[in-house]
């Protein structure tokens, strides 16, 4: 803008300046030719009445002039010229400035040279005789006058154009600085043309409306960011031609990518026919939902078409990682089976032995053994529906959570108590180390879990095998560590046995009335109680398994080896 406004200014003072010196040339030619004709006029008159008085004589006698006079007579003749031989003239009866003076008194007329550098002026008087005196003189012509004075003209054009370029450049710099320095958001500090305030109102008013607008776009979006970024739910959009338009973290990790590519396909990211098929699908106007195959997990896809106007613009793809809920929903069919596997075989016992005595196969003298059997199957099955029932009690949450300080020592202690029959009957010798810890616990679940550990070490102990527990603290925990002497358990079952009725040797558990479900309570129990497990166990020479419970209060009151 400076710079037009600059152009606009030198382009108008040059025009000015152009037209003010042709405008001076004109005005001074032309009072310099007015000028000329009032003095040939006036020499004209005098020259006449002094030869209408004295005759040609008087001219004869006139000194030198500048101007050039010329006496002719009645016919065209020329009498006398004082700067020209008159029989050498031609005829002047045809002359302009003649003619006239003939009829009327009086003419003028001016001619050009031939190369117009010059112009004679004539003024005629008719004589009292007749005659015609005419007076000339010439001058140079407007374009001779201007030709003379280019260079001093051009000198001036320069000097003036130079002036009029500092001077615009001020000026226009002047005009839009006050532009410039505009402040949209304090016009009142600043000030502004007159002309200029109904549209920088007007400005100022919709640059308040479009800041508004960002900001409540950026809100929005910060909150759609918010909410999508903090999905555990791979969210998608597309549009209609499948390229990704919009995306969260987790839909980048569950598709297992690293970055969208601008107008990448989200087809390019999942070649299963499954994901192509919904992608199409939704493309096409319709609900879909798939289970994919991503890596080691499974993810429902859900696709949703986004209708404008009845035409599909594109869609909204949901990625949710379903493998945990599959693979609960694969366990607890596992489970159910299992269970009603392992509720059959004491039954089927049990049953067996009832319809032997019932159809009076058994003699009278073993219908107490028979009976005893029957009564031994039914122990079992108590036992597996009390562990079926624990687990499920684990599963569900339904185990009661009151958490109470409880003193892992005397707990130990009171779970050896209940233990000692077994073990003196097969010559294990019980033994409790450590110190008094307290830890935040649920009594009922901790009972279960020491109970299914020591019961463990009892039952897969060798006959005068030997148990230790040890409650200790080791890095800000308290630990148990039930050891045995026992049979321990193989490499690669370690991590199995806390499987739901896993056995290692499922004919010698069942003997010794396992249900296989022992362990699970232990895993799940310490779960719940936030403690860690960590087995240790090598075959044939025992097996030492370690709880780690977070410390509640410190409360260790030294206490020597207990025996039972
Ligand atoms: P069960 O009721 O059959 O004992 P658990 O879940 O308690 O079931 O144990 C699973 C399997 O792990 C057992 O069948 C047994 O083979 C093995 N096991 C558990 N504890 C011990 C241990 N202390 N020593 C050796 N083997 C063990």
């Amino acid at each position: 803008m400076t710079k037009k406004i600059f152009r606009s200014m030198l382009l108008l003072s040059m025009i000015v300046l152009v037209a003010a010196i042709g405008g001076v040339m004109g005005v001074l030619y032309h009072y310099f030719s007015e000028n000329m004709s009032d003095t040939l006029r006036s020499e004209a008159m005098y020259l006449a009445v002094a030869v209408d008085d004295e005759g040609t004589g008087y001219l004869e006698r006139l000194p030198a002039q500048t101007e050039r006079i010329t006496l002719i007579d009645g016919d065209g003749t020329v009498i006398y010229d004082n700067m020209a031989d008159p029989s050498n003239m031609e005829n002047h009866a045809d002359r302009v400035e003649v003619k006239e003076a003939m009829e009327r008194g009086y003419g003028e007329s001016s001619r050009y040279s031939g190369t117009l550098s010059e112009r004679t002026m004539y003024y005629a008087i008719r004589l009292s005789s007749g005659q015609v005196l005419r007076v000339a003189n010439t001058h140079y012509t407007v374009f001779t006058l201007f030709g003379g004075l280019i260079s001093p003209i051009v000198l001036i054009l320069a000097g003036m154009l130079i002036l009029s370029a500092v001077i615009s450049s001020r000026v226009s710099r002047r005009i839009v600085e006050p532009m410039n320095v505009l402040d949209l958001d304090h016009l009142d500090q600043v000030p502004v043309y007159d002309e200029l305030v109904p549209f920088v109102t007007k400005i100022s008013r919709q640059k308040k409306t479009i800041k508004r607008q960002l900001a409540d776009a950026k809100k929005q979006q910060e909150e759609f960011s918010v909410i999508t970024e903090n999905m555990q739910e791979g969210f998608l959009v597309i549009d209609s031609e499948t390229e990704v338009l919009s995306f969260n973290k987790s839909a980048l990790k569950l598709l297992h990518a690293d970055y969208f590519a601008p107008k990448q396909s989200v087809l390019t990211l999942n070649r299963s026919e499954a994901f192509c098929q919904a992608v199409e699908a939704a493309l096409g106007g319709e609900h879909t939902e798939a289970v994919l195959e991503l890596g080691q997990k499974r993810c429902q896809l859900i696709a949703n078409p986004v209708w404008e106007k009845k035409t599909v613009k594109g869609a909204i793809l949901i990625l949710i990682d379903v493998t945990e809920k599959m693979d609960r929903e694969h366990l607890r069919r596992e489970f159910t089976a299992n269970v009603s596997h392992e509720l059959k075989t004491p039954l089927t016992s049990i049953s067996g032995y009832a319809e032997i005595i019932q159809n009076g196969f058994v003699r009278p003298e073993d219908v107490g053994k028979f009976a005893g059997k029957i009564f031994e199957e039914s122990q079992r099955l108590i036992t597996l529906v009390n562990d079926i029932i624990r687990i499920s009690q684990l599963d569900e949450g339904l185990m009661p959570y009151e958490h109470e300080e409880i003193d892992l020592y005397e707990e130990a202690k009171e779970t050896l108590v209940h233990l000692e029959p077994a073990a003196r009957h097969r010559g294990i010798s019980l033994s409790l180390n450590g110190e008094h810890f307290y830890i935040s616990s649920v009594r009922t679940i901790l009972h279960e879990v020491l109970f299914n550990l020591c019961d463990n070490a009892v039952k897969y102990n060798k006959e005068n095998g030997s148990v230790r527990v040890t409650v200790g603290r080791q890095d800000g925990h308290v630990t148990l560590t039930v050891e045995d002497t026992g049979i321990g358990i193989p490499q690669e079952d370690q991590e199995r046995v806390f499987e739901r009725f896993y056995r290692v040797d499922k004919s010698h558990s069942r003997e010794i009335g396992g249900t296989g479900l022992g362990l699970s309570i232990v895993k799940h129990g310490a779960a719940s109680m936030g403690a860690t497990i960590d087995m240790k166990s090598t075959l044939g020479e025992g097996t030492a398994i370690t709880l780690r419970f977070p410390l509640a209060v410190e409360t260790a009151q030294p206490d020597g080896p207990e025996q039972h």
